[in-house]
């Protein structure tokens, strides 16, 4: 038995970040938010494709040190940041840090005062906006992220010494299709520059992966051309946005193998190495992950029936679930299951020691050749990529 293995395509990543790149008008800048997934090889393959990375812990920081040493962050940001998390943010000349509350900010000004520099920063606002297609009102609503937009609009008129506030971040809600993201977007320029006097606005992230259709993208054509429009109606005003899901979820694959087969009550349960301590995704949002089923060769154990199956992992809890199909069709023992779409917030929201399994192996290549390989040379699968 091989331990399940993490397959990341990094040239089908380059190939996807690229084609995002080329459909941005080029003055928008796109950063790569490192907490969706900050792999080594995931951020040396985007390094040179986006215009810059946002870290959002100094874990994080020192991550991008080492993968690109010489390269100055392009944001810091999260939630709770403290006093020795900004001056590492200060000390590394990250260009920009969004600050999440007066208090942080006064802090960020105390800091860079002492320290005898300015502090770049955009303020991220919580912001009500009306998407009227879609009939529905995102921010605005009491949360721990970001300031009321009275507070932005009294922090940016009367900014601590030590403090440039550049413009405003807004990072509203993820999920967002194409034509949503561009009228978000519009949105919190259209109050950045009105409200704010802003000269730089990041819009943030959240683009749509959808898990149910994983030959869906989101619309990236579609929204640089919106942006386009933005930038048309606000010429002086630098764009940003931040995503990190829609980038690196369908460059990762999550590959195990099958122990059991049973039937409990009727319905087919496969048991397969690993689980949901390798990847959470489908736990954490609620959804069954996409997979393939790739047969082992010679296998001559238990199979099910191809009724329709729950796919399991090997913890000690019923919240174990990685999968389920009505149309995977017979699935046995030795059996190797591709789950895709494992390329962010899978191994690293996944709560790892949790029954103290073994890590999975990490490669890079192509998973499903991966997968092809396990099932007929499962001998080719265990080695460790350096
Ligand atoms: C998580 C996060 C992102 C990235 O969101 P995705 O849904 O992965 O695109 C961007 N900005 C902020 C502030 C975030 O917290």
């Amino acid at each position: 038995m091989t331990r399940p293995v993490y397959v990341y395509d990094l040239d089908a990543l380059a190939a996807h970040a690229g084609a995002i790149r080329a459909a941005l008008p080029r003055p928008v800048e796109l950063l790569y938010a490192v907490k969706a997934n900050p792999d080594p090889g995931v951020l040396r393959t985007l390094a040179p494709i986006v215009d810059g990375f946002e870290a959002a812990s100094r874990g994080e920081l020192r991550r991008l040190a080492e993968v690109s040493p010489g390269r100055v962050p392009a944001a810091y940001a999260g939630a709770g940041k403290t006093d020795a998390d900004l001056a590492a943010a200060l000390a590394a000349g990250v260009r920009r840090i969004h600050v999440e509350s007066p208090a942080e900010l006064r802090r960020l000004g105390a800091l860079a005062a002492a320290a005898g520099r300015s502090a770049q920063v955009l303020l991220r606002v919580n912001l009500p906006v009306d998407a009227p297609g879609a009939s529905l009102v995102m921010g605005g609503g009491p949360s721990p992220f970001g300031m009321d937009p009275a507070d932005a609009v009294e922090c940016a008129s009367r900014p601590p010494a030590g403090i440039d506030v550049r413009g405003v971040h807004a990072h509203l809600a993820s999920g967002l299709d194409a034509p949503l993201a561009a009228t978000v977007a519009a949105a919190v320029v259209r109050w950045a520059t009105a409200e704010l006097g802003a000269v730089e606005v990041d819009v943030g992230g959240g683009m749509a992966v959808d898990y149910a259709d994983p030959a869906a993208r989101f619309d990236w054509v579609g929204y640089g051309r919106a942006l386009g429009e933005v930038l048309d109606a606000y010429p002086g005003v630098r764009l940003r946005i931040e995503p990190g899901r829609s980038v690196t979820a369908y460059c990762g694959a999550y590959l195990t193998e099958v122990v059991d087969v049973k039937r409990s009550y009727g319905e087919w349960f496969v048991v397969v190495a690993g689980g949901t301590h390798h990847l959470r995704t489908p736990a954490a949002k609620g959804h069954p992950q996409p997979f393939t089923v790739h047969r082992r060769r010679g296998a001559d154990g238990a199979r099910t029936d191809g009724g329709p199956v729950t796919v399991v992992g090997q913890l000690c809890t019923p919240k174990d679930v990685l999968s389920s199909s009505a149309t995977a069709g017979p699935i046995g023992v030795g059996d190797v299951l591709a789950f895709a779409m494992a390329g962010a917030y899978a191994w690293n929201i996944s709560h790892r020691d949790f029954l103290l399994h073994e890590p999975p192996i990490f490669r890079t290549g192509d998973p499903l050749r991966v997968a092809v390989e396990w099932a007929t040379r499962p001998d080719l699968v265990g080695r460790e990529v350096p």
